[in-house]
């Protein structure tokens, strides 16, 4: 058949992992093509994802900092919210860095071919032509030859059957066109996602309730740590309801009626104006027509791969949320520099001992490798090491001593196998943590580390010293 379009290696998405890999491939040698349904590069995380939501936390941070400043003595007016304007900030950062990624694309000769995706088999894939903005067809067909493929194609939030369609009832991406000020919001999942956006409106003046399967908010994260967060933040939400779910969602003309099912739920249904669902997300990997090429996919959508990012046909290789969780920007272009790598000729392998996690919440919860809840479950013998933020001066001088700093060490060998942080600006920390680990860093390596005085990241000295039976 006809080929418009011959390159060394096509990659289909161009979220972090797709970009990523194009560029490292392109900065290797390789003619790279990006197939994208969308104008511009980025994907879920620089669109609708990781950017726009911390644009709008950022704002939401300072609006909840100054009126916390009160207590000191310091006294601001109610802060006027202009939404429109606030929608335009975001707007704007999304647009300056997909504006940048346009950029870096053309200065290494990176194609962005606009269009759906679809493999016609191992060397060829069809992309029905997209124009504007979004997904519009223009009906024009083209297809490019390929030699090596990365597929990217990413996730998309899950929306479980019984949510009926109406504009007031949103996933993560409604969320943040951050139409209006609403009053009563429910977020059905209590994740990270859902606790992010979650935050955002409520600042902006919603009350909350939250209903959540499992007996806890943000899985995953010790729940010390994750409770200092409920604390601090009781004053959003008017219920909580966990090991809990929905049993109705109706939309009426006075709001969106919802019942529940669950030991705190109210036997009653309430009334809400805007529910966000973010319950998950589901990988993209039946999408692209994987099958056609022998891609093996897994009945959820996963596409199986080895350590170098290969799935089982040899020249295509498949990275990010597509391949597994946990479903993060950092991890898809690790995985994406490594694919690049191996398509270039090089050895690369996905060796990661760990993947660090961050709710950009107020305060942050950060945590990366063994957790204490993990070690408790697998009978893993620990010593922890934990520094409470009351005790830092930086803390105590910011107002902020809500916080603090835990590390995990083997119990044997003083080893430093998991770390976690929770208060303000946790998320920067952690890689620090995630560096110790990676080096196979001892408690006397980090206890003995000097770190500036006074800052949060001290903690992570200080909480390695207090190890007890590692430096003592
Ligand atoms: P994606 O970013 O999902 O990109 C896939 C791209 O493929 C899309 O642009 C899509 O249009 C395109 N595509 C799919 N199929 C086709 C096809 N057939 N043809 C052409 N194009 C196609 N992660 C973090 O690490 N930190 C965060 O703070 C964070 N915050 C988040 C907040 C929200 C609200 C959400 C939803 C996610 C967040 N994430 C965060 C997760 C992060 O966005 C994802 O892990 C990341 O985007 C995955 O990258 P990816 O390359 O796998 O694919």
């Amino acid at each position: 058949g006809k080929v418009d379009i011959e390159c060394d290696i096509l990659v289909v998405g161009a979220g972090p992992g797709g970009y990523s890999a194009a560029f490292r491939a392109a900065d290797l040698g390789m003619k790279a093509v990006i197939v994208e349904r969308y104008s511009t590069l980025g994907g879920v995380c620089l669109n609708v994802g990781c950017i726009p939501s911390k644009a709008l936390l950022h704002n939401a941070a300072v609006i909840d900092e100054v009126a916390h400043m009160a207590t000191n003595g310091i006294k601001f007016g109610k802060p006027e919210v202009d939404i429109d304007a606030l929608r335009g900030y975001k707007d704007q950062v999304i647009n300056k860095l997909t504006g940048g990624l346009a950029g870096m694309a053309k200065m290494r000769k990176v194609e962005h071919v606009r269009g759906l995706g679809t493999f016609l088999d191992a060397n060829h894939m069809e992309v029905q032509v997209t124009t504007g903005t979004g997904q519009e067809r223009s009906g024009e067909k083209k297809v490019v030859k390929f030699a090596q493929a990365v597929i990217a194609a990413g996730s998309q939030a899950v929306k479980l059957p019984f949510i009926p369609n109406d504009p007031r009832i949103i996933d993560s991406t409604g969320a943040l066109e951050l139409k209006a000020v609403v009053k009563r919001m429910l977020i059905i999942g209590g994740g990270i996602i859902g606790l992010e956006m979650g935050t955002v409106y409520s600042t902006l003046g919603a009350r909350l309730d939250v209903v959540e399967l499992s007996d806890g908010l943000m899985q995953g994260a010790d729940r010390d740590l994750v409770k200092v967060w409920q604390d601090w933040n009781k004053h959003r939400f008017d219920n909580i309801m966990l090991s809990s779910k929905t049993t109705s969602i109706v939309p009426k003309e006075d709001g969106v009626w919802v019942t529940f099912e669950g030991p705190n739920a109210p036997a009653e249904a309430q009334c809400y104006d805007l529910v966000l669902y973010s319950t998950g997300r589901s990988p993209n990997g039946k999408k692209v027509g994987a099958e056609n090429a022998g891609v093996i996919v897994d009945e959820r959508g996963f596409i199986v791969v080895d350590k170098q990012m290969r799935t089982n046909v040899p020249n295509i290789y498949a990275i990010g949320d597509l391949v597994g969780q946990p479903m993060l920007a950092h991890k898809a272009v690790h995985e994406a520099h490594v694919a690049a790598e191996n398509a270039a000729g090089h050895k690369a392998y996905f060796d990661a001992r760990v993947i660090p996690g961050v709710a950009y919440t107020d305060p942050e919860v950060a945590w990366v490798g063994l957790t204490e809840d993990q070690a408790k479950k697998d009978g893993i013998k620990i010593t922890k090491g934990v520094f409470p933020w009351a005790a830092s001066g930086r803390a105590i001088a910011n107002g902020r001593t809500e916080g603090f700093t835990k590390l995990i060490f083997d119990a044997e060998n003083g080893q430093l196998l998991g770390g976690a942080i929770v208060g303000p600006h946790a998320g920067d920390m952690i890689g620090e943590i995630c560096l110790g680990i990676e080096m196979g860093a001892d408690a006397v390596d980090i206890g003995k580390t000097i770190h500036p005085h006074p800052t949060m990241g001290e903690s992570i000295g200080m909480a390695a010293e207090v190890a007890k039976g590692v430096c003592t």
